[in-house]
């Protein structure tokens, strides 16, 4: 996701605390966390931007988008839950009739192992 993509200066979460887009601060339960992620996206008037970008983000190349609210979803906090992290793909793709490159055991391995890697640097 590239800082300077023209789109992000209309993102309702530009300029705004960004502990509010943390997933970290959101609440356990699973149907509260959903509930939160898509009221603090709600109105967002780039909210299909920031969707088509969480899915471009490089998880090919061993990355992947963690512990933060996007497009009205709470991305995972952790690559290590596969399952989890590819659902969070499908979930933006399915709401936003978008295409999304299907992430292999593989790949997810190698995200997790690269955000393992990050933590203990
Ligand atoms: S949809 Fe949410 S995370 Fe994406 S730009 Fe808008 S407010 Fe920010």
């Amino acid at each position: 996701m590239a800082a300077t993509d023209p789109w992000r200066q209309r993102a309702q979460c530009a300029g705004s605390d960004p502990e509010a887009w943390s997933t970290d601060n959101l609440p356990e339960d699973q149907a509260e966390r959903a509930r939160y992620a898509r009221r603090v996206c709600d109105g967002c008037e780039v909210i299909r931007e920031c969707a088509k970008s969480a899915l471009d983000y490089p998880i090919e190349n061993g990355e992947y988008l963690t512990g933060v609210v996007v497009a009205g979803f709470a991305a995972p906090g952790n690559p290590s839950k596969h399952r989890a992290c590819e659902n969070f793909r499908k979930r933006i793709a399915a709401r936003f009739d978008l295409p999304h490159f299907d992430a292999t055991p593989s790949v997810l391995r190698a995200a997790a192992n690269n955000y393992e890697q990050e933590s203990k640097e």
